[in-house]
């Protein structure tokens, strides 16, 4: 059923505690965890505690749970004191995406360039 927790998802697994993770931040609906391959001094994930394979689907399905996805990158940044930060939600394996269970990825601490490349 949409929204129900994936056997072969990783951060599903995260969210059951079945793998370890760094965790930084956890609500009611969501946990925020360092990515394990930084690209940045800070590079922490916001993901739902519901799956949902990427990011446009948790909000067609679940948007208040997409606005705490927002609210908690905000609140990671806050509490990394990062003055600027970007938060990129990955969509499809062209765009690079690998992880099919949506995520915010939080990247800060370093001048990031724009358009990534
Ligand atoms: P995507 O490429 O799907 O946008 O992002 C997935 C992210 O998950 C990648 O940045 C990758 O480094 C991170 N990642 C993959 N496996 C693990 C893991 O087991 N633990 C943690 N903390 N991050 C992971
Ligand atoms: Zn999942």
């Amino acid at each position: 059923m949409a929204g129900e927790p994936q056997d072969d998802c990783l951060f599903c697994k995260i969210v059951a505690g079945h793998i370890p993770a760094t965790i930084v931040r956890e609500t009611e609906t969501t946990v925020a965890f360092r990515d394990i391959n930084p690209q940045a001094p800070t590079h922490v994930l916001v993901i739902p505690r519901l799956h949902y394979p990427h990011a446009a689907s948790l909000a067609a399905a679940a948007p208040a749970v997409a606005a705490d996805v927002l609210r908690e990158a905000g609140e990671v940044a806050a509490d990394e004191k990062l003055d600027h930060y970007r938060v990129v939600f990955n969509t499809g394996g062209g765009a690079g995406q690998t992880v099919f269970h949506a995520h915010a990825h939080v990247l800060g601490g370093r001048g990031l360039q724009w358009p990534p490349g």
